[in-house]
């Protein structure tokens, strides 16, 4: 595969010994032997490599609708599998001890891509549709997901990635081919809560999902947190940029407005009223079609 970063500091990284990571908006630059920040991919030989590749933490068969997603193939089931790292660092984080590990968990167990698409079959008498990449951060081993879900597309079955949306446009076009569906989280409008709170990059989500709505079917989640984005003006915003992008993509873009709980770090507030989750769901329907409240 070939994928374009940034010329400059890739040919300064690699004129110094070091090599660029060109998956997400970190872009990491990292010595011989040293791990990016997902603590997943690592210069090995003077290329970056997935040490996650395969390396599965949770498997289930699980009901579309609980990726969300509420406008694809309802009723049936789907594979979901997940491995370890993040290239985030939410607070609130559910998954943290997937996703916030500098190493794989001691219950990761090797799973190839044939053998996740021979599970993916087997279930499909079960109601299984494919595969569901989630849990923890997929796109940062997008070399699994493309293995997997090509077989599984070959197969004739369905692929989902569940994602933060923080991967660059080069890697996103190496996945969209093999992906049917998709729900994104926008876990806000405001560049500094994804910068200061997050440790990531809204540029970079909005151009994601923008990307994404044009090949496949999209669906996104904004999980409302007390005092970081439970405003009725960030959603008048978050909502009047999706409807945009629907007229623009030609589809409607179904928006999922959850309920956060205190988790993992976030324990200094309580869980979102749900007063407000379904308030700023009028308001999102001021200006969408498809609006559906979670953990209510
Ligand atoms: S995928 Fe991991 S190693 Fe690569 S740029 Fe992102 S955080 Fe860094
Ligand atoms: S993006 Fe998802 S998996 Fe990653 S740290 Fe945030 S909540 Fe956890």
């Amino acid at each position: 595969m070939s994928v374009n970063t940034d010329s400059g500091r890739e040919g300064k990284a690699e004129a110094e010994g070091r090599a660029v990571c060109p998956v997400c908006f970190r872009h990491c630059v990292l010595n011989e032997g040293q791990t990016g920040a997902c603590h997943a991919r690592k210069n090995e030989g003077g290329s970056i490599k997935p040490l996650n590749y395969g390396m599965l933490t949770s498997l289930a068969l699980d009901p579309v609708e609980k990726k969300p997603l509420r406008r694809f193939f309802p009723g049936k089931k789907i594979l979901s599998v997940g491995s370890y790292g993040c290239n985030l660092q939410c607070p609130f984080c559910q998954n943290h001890e997937i996703a916030a590990v500098s190493e794989a968990p001691e219950f990761t167990e090797f799973v190839s891509p044939e053998r996740l698409f021979e599970l993916a079959r087997a279930y499909k008498s079960q109601g299984n549709i494919g595969l569901a990449f989630t849990y923890n951060e997929p796109t940062i081993c997008y070399e699994f997901v493309r293995d997997a879900a090509g077989l599984c597309h070959e197969g004739g079955m369905k692929n989902v990635l569940v994602t933060n949306g923080c991967a660059s446009q080069e890697i996103l076009r190496e996945l969209l081919p093999y992906v049917d569906a998709m729900n994104i989280d926008l876990k806000s409008f405001r560049p500094e809560i994804y910068r200061d709170f997050l440790h990531g990059n809204l540029d970079t989500v909005l151009d994601f999902i923008t990307l994404s709505a044009r090949h496949a079917h999209v669906e996104l989640t904004t999980l409302i947190i007390p005092g970081v984005n439970d405003t009725e003006e960030e959603m008048r915003e978050i909502s009047a940029w999706i409807h945009e992008l629907e007229a623009a993509a030609g589809k409607s873009i179904p928006l999922h407005i959850s309920r956060f709980f205190p988790r993992f770090h976030l324990t200094d507030r309580n869980a979102t009223d749900p007063g407000l989750i379904y308030r700023l769901r009028d308001v999102a329907k001021e200006k969408l079609s498809y609006v559906y409240t979670g953990n209510c």
